[in-house]
Parts: C-alpha cells; sequence; structure tokens
C-alpha cells in the first residue's frame, strides 16, 4: 500500500535492527523531532514514570490512517489524559562499533578469610 505524503503524516511502524516494532515519525512543526518511539503502548502515568530528560514520551492520537504521536506538552496536556501514550525507544541492538570508554576493571573488595561480615 502506498500513499502520498500528505501534510498530515501520521507515524509509520517500522522494524527496528533490534527487531522491536517501533513507531517512527517526525514531530513537531517548527523544529520537527525524529521520533523513534517504543510500539507499545502505556497510560500517561506509566509512560510518565518512565519519562527521563533524554527519553521523552508521546500522547498517541488515533487517526483513521493510524497512529498520530503528539508532543506532551506539560502545560496544554492533561495529567490524567486517557490517551495511550509511548516511550522513546531505547535501542537494545549493538549500536554502530564506538569506541568504549576505557573502563578500568574493579575488583571486589576481596573479604579476608576468616572473617565474617554479619
Ligand atoms: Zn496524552
Ligand atoms: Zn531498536
Amino acid at each position: 500500500m502506498t500513499r502520498p505524503p500528505s501534510s498530515s503524516s501520521g507515524a509509520r511502524r517500522v522494524r527496528c535492527r533490534c527487531g522491536r516494532t517501533v513507531l517512527r515519525q517526525l514531530v513537531g512543526n517548527r523544529a520537527a523531532l525524529d521520533v523513534t518511539a517504543d510500539a507499545d503502548e502505556l497510560t500517561a502515568a506509566a509512560a510518565a514514570m518512565l519519562r527521563e530528560p533524554n527519553r521523552l514520551d508521546w500522547c498517541v492520537r488515533r487517526r483513521k490512517d493510524g497512529p498520530d504521536l503528539a508532543w506532551v506538552d506539560r502545560r496544554n496536556h492533561p495529567a490524567d489524559c486517557l490517551r495511550p501514550h509511548v516511550i522513546d525507544h531505547q535501542c537494545t541492538a549493538p549500536a554502530v562499533p564506538a569506541r568504549l570508554p576505557a573502563r578500568r576493571k574493579r575488583k571486589p573488595t576481596p573479604v579476608p578469610a576468616g572473617q565474617l561480615s554479619l
């Protein structure tokens, strides 16, 4: 099924590298954000719990042609929103080979033999 790109572009369901189904959409008018969110729908409260500074949640509006992600604006978004929410996808697939910061292995401090820790 092909659909000409229209002014109203909803979310696309795509398969991520990690195998999960995610929703992708450009959200926003002026500064559109390329959003990749988990397709699993959560309640607004559950999504808010998972929200982090770099992990946003999105309000899912149902349209006849599919889900449409909307920015959760704290001022305009009701805290008791009844729409499903989704949260930014955190990919578990092996990332593009990047050099990990050298980290020293830390050995657990050995407990001297014969000493019981109470
Ligand atoms: Zn909402
Ligand atoms: Zn992924």
